[in-house]
């Protein structure tokens, strides 16, 4: 039950590419797979036996198949393996598989734009956006018939295919029609509005049932710059009073994490924060003293020039921040949430010894917001701090765990999904509720479908420009628009342990005979749950099978669900 990945160490440039782009995504989407090098080996259908689904992954691929195995994979795909040709330039394919792909007259063009088409097996609930792709990417023009059961996935701006799937015998595939070049960072890339796509075009495609140890969908949503009650900026004082706002994100299932300006914060909210703590319904982290300028006048961790704090100042200012949070009585959340996310290097051992081990940080540490070379920084999956589920490079004890689409080249924070919704800095003339909730929708989603977590974002100056009944509206219609796609509400701390536990086992193998035999290396300190796909009709069924705390490792059988057997 594995899924194999054609590739040729041969071709050193477009072998170092794959590495770089598609091998990552399919570890980030938790695809058990081993690599079918045809530099080192070649394959016949014995190979191919136990292959649930074969992806031809590498740029120029076509160039390296002999026409035998081109014929083998046909024939597989007919006794029902998957097949997904992510590299669809296809005058690099041998003519047998082309002829057996039912194509006679290709052309090549090149694609500057593409568009995901109708609510079809692979596009079903995806977000519909126009894809611009900063470089032309070849690819092929082919004629279809409409008997041939192609059906079209990716279109271009002139309605051209560029993506198509069908059944073929017992098998399905999915055929892209642009060269896999179309998955580096120079033409797109990875979280840039294909991801979705990318998913379900593998899970679709394989061979069922079929097994992942991808991101199951959680939500949260993070608040940075709160006040509550002490908020400077207000513009309706009962949004913020009582902890307004915060009670609305509960009642719809969300349990955030508040980034508090710890000296802002008045006694009469100190019984509602504490409530809040141990219900279980928030979570708090030291955000900065207090910042009624918006300029990280007093912060925490790190200087806003961008220094770092002298021992002294720093052992005092983290015991200030020890001295607010005890006589709350809470504890901060594990996941540190900073102004600006501007924390200092040497901040890092003073969190790690307060329990503080994972960051929510879309900026490197030790740098500031401002600094364009703080949004580059290599962290896992694809070296996008903004999309990040991974230990930093500065400290391999620090987890960074990040969900946030919008452009964070911007001067304007277009991660918060309020962010031009509201009165506040006059960023809009009223409040536009249509927009935020388009915005906070989107914005969930695309965490989702990029394989993250769905992450609503927003600043409490912007909420609380917004009466209680504005906010609510927004909130409750967000949360109507995301029931299509099946989620769970989470905290972030949760969350945060949940992506680092993922890091610390793997799949070692995978057994379908009566039900699933699963074994697993590593160590697991959280509990997990893998993917279980299977079909029903055009649709996939995903659900989800427990793995339990381990060390070391585990085989774990589970029963096949009626429906498989
Ligand atoms: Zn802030």
């Amino acid at each position: 039950m594995i899924t194999k990945v054609v590739v040729d160490s041969g071709q050193m440039v477009h072998f170092t590419r794959v590495h770089k782009s598609i091998l990552k995504a399919l570890e980030h989407f938790g695809i058990y797979y081993e690599l079918l090098d045809l530099h080192t080996s070649r394959f016949s259908s014995a190979e191919l036996e136990d292959t649930h689904l074969l992806i031809l992954a590498q740029e120029g691929i076509g160039k390296s198949l002999s026409t035998d195995e081109a014929t083998t994979i046909l024939k597989m795909v007919s006794r029902g393996m998957g097949l997904v040709v992510l590299d669809g330039y296809l005058e690099w394919y041998p003519a047998s598989f082309l002829k057996g792909l039912g194509f006679t007259t290709i052309s090549s063009k090149k694609t500057s734009l593409v568009k995901i088409c109708g609510e079809g097996a692979i596009s079903r609930n995806i977000l519909k956006q126009d894809v611009v792709l900063k470089r032309d990417v070849l690819s092929s023009s082919v004629e279809v018939d409409n008997n041939s059961g192609w059906i079209p996935f990716l279109v271009d701006e002139n309605e051209n295919f560029c993506g198509i799937y069908k059944r073929a015998g017992k098998g399905k595939i999915v055929l892209y029609l642009l060269s896999a070049s179309l998955w580096q960072d120079e033409c797109l890339g990875f979280t840039e509005g294909l991801d979705g796509i990318f998913r379900n075009a593998l899970v679709w495609a394989a061979k069922k049932p079929y097994i992942t140890k991808g991101m199951p969908p959680f939500i949260t949503a993070r608040i940075d710059d709160v006040s509550f009650s002490g908020s400077p900026v207000a513009r309706y004082k009962e949004t913020v009073s009582n902890l307004r706002w915060l009670d609305i994100l509960n009642r719809y299932g969300f349990t955030p994490n508040a980034g508090l300006f710890i000296d802002d914060i008045k006694e009469e909210d100190v019984r509602g924060i504490r409530l809040k703590y141990t219900d279980g319904l928030a979570e708090f982290s030291p955000h900065a003293f207090s910042d009624p300028k918006n300029i990280n006048e007093f912060p925490i961790y790190m200087k806003h020039s961008g220094e770092e704090f002298p021992d002294d100042v720093l052992k005092d200012n983290f015991e200030r921040v020890d001295r607010r949070f005890a006589h709350w009585g809470i504890k901060p959340s594990m996941t540190v949430n900073a102004h600006f996310g501007e924390i200092g290097l040497k901040a890092l051992p003073y969190l790690k010894a307060r329990g503080q081990r994972y960051l929510m940080n879309p900026i490197r540490v030790g740098m500031l917001w401002d600094d364009p070379s703080s949004h580059r920084w290599d962290v896992a999956p694809y070296g996008k701090p903004a999309f990040s589920m991974g230990t930093i490079p500065e400290d391999k004890d620090i987890f960074n765990v990040v969900s946030h689409p919008g452009d964070m080249s911007s001067s304007v924070p277009d991660f918060d999904f309020l962010c031009g919704c509201t009165t506040f800095w006059n960023e809009n003339p009223g409040t536009d509720i249509k927009k935020a909730v388009e915005r906070g929708t989107f914005h969930i989603l695309r965490g989702l479908e990029n394989g993250f977590f769905g992450c609503l974002m927003t600043h409490e100056e912007r909420i609380s420009h917004l009466t209680p009944e504005q906010w609510e509206m927004i909130i409750k219609e967000i949360s109507t628009r995301i029931r299509r796609v099946s989620h769970i509400f989470k905290s972030y701390d949760y969350i945060s342990r949940y992506a680092e536990n993922r890091t610390l086992y793997r799949i070692e193998w995978l057994e379908y005979k009566d039900g699933f035999s699963i074994h697993l290396k590593g160590k697991n300190k959280l509990p997990q749950y893998l993917y279980l796909f299977t079909d029903e009709g055009e649709k996939v069924v995903e659900r989800f099978l427990e793995v339990p705390e381990f060390e070391n490792s585990v085989i774990l059988h589970f029963s096949a669900p009626a429906d498989v057997i």
